[in-house]
């Protein structure tokens, strides 16, 4: 049993730290992770560049120049002579919650895993008001719930969308099997000037939940428990199959 460690915050991230720090002695750990902060980055490849592997001051760490699908993707298929058993991605930095997986770099490491054999994982923080405070919180679910895969595993292809308050861990509530929820439409786009005077945009902010009811990822943690959502990346609305059989018949 090895474990593979990635994040999208860099390897710098305390989160990261805290997470190698909590899975010690469940495995052999290895992390591979980016040179900088790539959150955002979802599941691109880097296909334009090299990509360079340098190592950090441990033996486990490996840093490269690009987004967390290439350190996964990388660490997976010939980085290294032995093979992984899971990864587990975090402790990130701000939720992944709803609509927010598909542009996340954290949740897409854990998906650049799913070929493994065993569950991959995703763990993010969900702070209140303000920076995160307690990625230790996150670590310590995302032991408990690697403790648990290696006790009683899940089906192969489940990636795990674990979203936890930021609070002390004394004061979660428990764990809850959720659905992604999703997001009112984003803050507008920020729009300023660079000291030339040329214009320049920052990507505004998420929205708020619009789809946060029992049951979802944002009302779990909303209610002090950690969110765990099992995704897959089926993006096919199957439901929609037959409709569009027939459209497409009678268009023709
Ligand atoms: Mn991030």
């Amino acid at each position: 049993m090895k474990i593979l460690l990635a994040n999208d915050d860099g390897y710098r991230a305390p989160g990261l730290r805290q997470l190698k720090d909590a899975l010690a002695g469940v495995a052999p750990l290895t992390v591979v992770a980016p040179d900088r902060n790539r959150s955002g980055a979802s599941n691109s490849l880097t296909l334009d560049m090299p990509l360079r592997v340098q190592r950090a001051e441990e033996d486990v760490w490996y840093v490269i120049n690009g987004t967390p699908t290439d350190c996964v993707h990388l660490a997976i298929t010939g980085l290294f002579d032995e093979d992984f058993d899971m990864v587990v991605s975090g402790v990130n930095d701000g939720a992944n919650l709803g609509d927010d997986v598909l542009y996340s770099g954290t949740v897409a490491a854990a998906i650049e895993g799913r070929f493994l054999g065993l569950p991959t994982m995703a763990v993010s923080m969900v702070p209140g008001e303000g920076r995160v405070r307690h990625f230790e919180t996150g670590a310590k679910v995302a032991r408990i719930l690697v403790d648990r895969l290696l006790s009683a595993p899940l089906h192969q292809s489940t990636i795990l969308n674990v979203n936890v308050p930021d609070v002390p861990f004394e004061d979660i509530k428990g764990f809850e099997a959720t659905r992604l929820g999703y997001r009112h439409r984003a803050e507008p786009v920020v729009k300023a000037r660079d000291p030339r005077g040329r214009k320049i945009y920052w990507v505004g902010m998420a929205g708020p939940g619009q789809d946060a009811g029992p049951g979802t990822d944002f009302h779990a943690v909303a209610n002090g428990h950690v969110s765990v959502t099992p995704l897959q990346v089926d993006l096919t609305r199957h439901g929609a199959i037959e409709g569009l059989r027939k459209w497409l018949m009678e268009s023709a």
